[in-house]
């Protein structure tokens, strides 16, 4: 997809809520659950995190990187990659693999949601749809399986990107 960074930008439109849970709130589960691992906070872990959470998007881990330079140049780029890592592991991230390419990552909410995503301009809307779901639920009953998670990933032009001619 030959969409650049620089088309994408902030995600103003993302609806959806991402729990009640503030930053500092899930600075604190970070920290007990870093304890419950025998680690020890860091400063750059803490300033990665802390971001992170403050961003609540979907980020790639370089926009990440580059939120996380402004206030602190030196941590490095495989500190955010080890970050990221840990932060799934402590079940307070989940990482999405759309079809644009790079791995996103977003904070863990309490609630299930689906994602639509633009092809021009790489808004991401969350969404939830009980209907959706439910479906979902009585084709496994049909089939006979047992669900564990499922994706459901729309793709197509955000309403804004509807109205607007292509840029050049
Ligand atoms: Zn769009
Ligand atoms: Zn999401």
């Amino acid at each position: 997809m030959a969409q650049g960074d620089e088309a994408r930008g902030p995600e103003p439109a993302t609806v959806g809520r991402r729990g009640r849970s503030t930053a500092a709130e899930r600075m604190l589960t970070f920290h007990a659950r870093l304890r419950e691992r025998g680690l020890k906070s860091t400063g750059p872990r803490d300033d990665i995190a802390r971001v992170f959470f403050e961003l609540s998007r979907h980020v790639s881990a370089e926009e990440l990187y580059a939120e996380v330079k402004k206030i602190n140049p030196h941590v490095g780029y495989a500190t955010i990659y080890r970050t990221l890592k840990l932060l799934k592991e402590c079940n307070l991230l989940f990482e999405r693999h759309f079809e644009e390419g790079q791995a996103r990552y977003e904070v863990a909410g309490e609630h299930h949601h689906d994602h639509f995503i633009c092809e021009r301009c790489g808004r991401i809307i969350e969404f939830e749809n009980s209907e959706i779901e439910r479906i979902q639920d009585s084709i496994a009953k049909h089939l006979g399986v047992l669900l564990t998670h499922h994706k459901m990933e729309l793709y197509g032009l955000c309403a804004e990107c509807r109205v607007k001619p292509p840029a050049p």
